[in-house]
């Protein structure tokens, strides 16, 4: 089945160590300043251990030694304590340490004082450096292999940078995970009313060459977006030929497993379109699950962590 396919790792996994060191203060964090009035943008890569795609999206513009025309740059690793435990030979165990830390970005967590774990270090030791960022990109990958997402928040001011932003061609609108804040939703990125902006861009499969070139782009429309760069000021090859024009997905609810007993239709990677409402797209314990709207949209369906009341897909609704 597909949900147990192995992916082959078409990537190096790149030594960080060099950028342990910090200049903000704060290991594997780095912020430029411009000295010219502008947003406060930064990239942020490992928020998950096992997506590299960012790290090597975040070496290259750190290597590159870019020049800032406006505003200031904060590029970063964050779980880096999960990276270090990556094993070829078990890819997917690095995704975090103790807790997800996307996981972990509500003030609740943040403040409390009798949680703790290596995510919640990290993600404290972090917060001044986010709480003076305007405009946050989160760069992850996936398990399946699956055209890359846009992951844009619940509100309409993230929709719209997304569709500014134009890559990638997917957008998708949700509320997040019940069991914790991400990072793009805390503070006054997940606030309808705050001019601060984030995007979690997915690239493409964890481990996929296709999904760094997604995470370039990106990050040199971001830039270019944000305007702290000119478009001459980006490394050779990074931005990509412009893509297909946009489309938006308002997720609306999570099908959650009732118990190991779940299986898909079909061999579904993400992103599969059912035009008719009721269309069976699985059965949960026995009772077919079907499409509870028309247009309605598989968003990152996984039996990989299967097990009584996880989410194994999510229906969006296709905007207009
Ligand atoms: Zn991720």
């Amino acid at each position: 089945m597909a949900e147990r396919e192995v992916y082959p790792i078409e990537v190096e996994f790149p030594d960080i160590s060099a950028y342990a060191e910090g200049n903000a203060g704060l290991p594997y964090a780095y912020t430029f300043d411009s000295s010219v009035p502008g947003p406060h943008v930064m990239i942020n890569a490992l928020t998950h251990g096992n997506e590299v795609c960012g790290a090597i999206a975040v070496c290259g513009l750190l290597d590159a030694g870019l020049r800032l025309r406006r505003g200031k740059l904060t590029l970063a690793f964050a779980n880096v304590d999960a990276y270090a435990r990556f094993d070829p030979a078990n890819p997917d165990a690095s995704r975090f340490v103790d807790q997800d830390f996307n996981r972990v970005w509500s003030e609740a967590a943040l403040d409390d004082a009798s949680r703790d774990s290596s995510e919640l270090r990290r993600a404290r030791a972090m917060r001044p450096l986010v709480d003076s960022v305007d405009w946050l990109l989160d760069l992850h990958s996936m398990h399946e292999r699956s055209a890359p997402l846009n992951v844009c928040g619940p509100h309409d001011k993230g929709i719209a940078l997304a569709r500014r932003l134009g890559v990638p061609a997917w957008i998708v609108s949700d509320a997040g995970h019940p069991e914790g804040r991400r990072m793009r939703d805390y503070g006054g990125f997940g606030e309808a009313g705050s001019p601060k902006e984030a995007l979690l861009v997915e690239c493409g499969q964890h481990w996929e060459a296709q999904a760094v070139a997604v995470a370039r782009d990106c990050s040199a429309r971001f830039l270019l977006l944000a305007g702290v760069i000119d478009e001459q000021d980006l490394p050779a090859g990074w931005l990509a030929a412009p893509g297909a024009p946009v489309k938006v997905v308002r997720v609306t609810e999570p099908v959650v497993a009732r118990s190991m007993d779940f299986r898909f239709a079909g061999p579904y990677t993400g992103l599969e379109t059912f035009p008719e409402q009721g269309s069976v797209i699985g059965w949960n314990a026995g009772e077919p699950v079907t499409t509870p709207y028309p247009n309605c949209v598989l968003v990152m369906p996984s039996l990989r962590q299967l097990r009584a009341g996880v989410t194994v897909v999510r229906f969006g609704q296709l905007l207009p």
